[in-house]
């Protein structure tokens, strides 16, 4: 299956192109059409597999569809979450889903809000986006909590979380953090969960936090 037979509009595809990503790799041929459809997914995957799209794409094209239906209003959102283990990874995360976002708003497609949450950053900089609205969050485990337990984030709306790196995340101590941070979901949610390798810990810990999920090991 291709880009373009998975139904993304032109300025990502062209966005994809730029960035000499024609063809989908293994893991985004099985993974992607799973999560348009909406379900839970556990990914195994390494760094250099294409993971980051699996996630970030879908969650772009939920937001746009979202955008349509009910336009965000000022404090609103997240609408998607994505959780990562390191403050590295979610600054390229979210620079990644930048790169679509600003593509889609140079072809007229609504502005999506993204914010990133994460330790080393004034919170009083990642209140101000936050209180204007914002679609999709990166953040960091420590940083969420904290923002998350001072109600200066909600997620009420949320609809989607990812988690990247799940074994470095178990390994690094914030099981326990991501956790709380499932108890702050108020509706359903779809529950992605990526990671390298899969010790009893992740089946477990993905066993409790994921319902039916579609397995797609590459
Ligand atoms: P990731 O595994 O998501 O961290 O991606 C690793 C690298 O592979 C990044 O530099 C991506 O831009 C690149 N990449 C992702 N998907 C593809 C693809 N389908 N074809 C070629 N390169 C890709």
């Amino acid at each position: 299956k291709s880009f373009q037979e998975m139904k993304f509009p032109k300025p990502i595809i062209t966005a994809l192109k730029k960035k000499g990503i024609n063809k989908p790799s293994p893991i985004q041929v099985q993974g992607i059409p799973a999560v348009l459809s909406g379900r839970d997914m556990i990914g195994i995957a390494f760094t250099g597999s294409g993971k980051t799209l699996v996630f970030t794409l879908p969650i772009i094209m939920f937001s746009l569809e979202q955008e349509k239906r009910l336009p965000f209003m000022k404090g609103e959102g997240p609408y998607g979450l994505i959780i990562c283990p390191s403050r590295e990874l979610a600054k390229q995360t979210y620079e990644i889903i930048n790169f679509y976002v600003k593509h889609l708003e140079n072809d007229g497609y609504p502005l999506l809000r993204t914010a990133l949450c994460m330790g080393g950053m004034a919170v009083k900089e990642q209140l101000d986006v936050i209180k204007r609205g914002v679609h999709i969050m990166v953040a960091t485990p420590g940083r969420l909590m904290d923002m998350l337990d001072k109600k200066m984030i909600n997620l009420d709306v949320c609809r989607y979380l990812s988690i990247d790196e799940a074994d470095r995340m178990i390994d690094m101590g914030f099981e326990e953090d991501v956790r709380t941070i499932f108890s702050y979901f108020k509706g359903q949610r779809q529950t992605l969960l990526f990671s390298a390798t899969m010790p009893k810990k992740i089946q477990n810990f993905a066993r409790s936090a994921l319902v039916k999920p579609v397995t797609v090991n590459v």
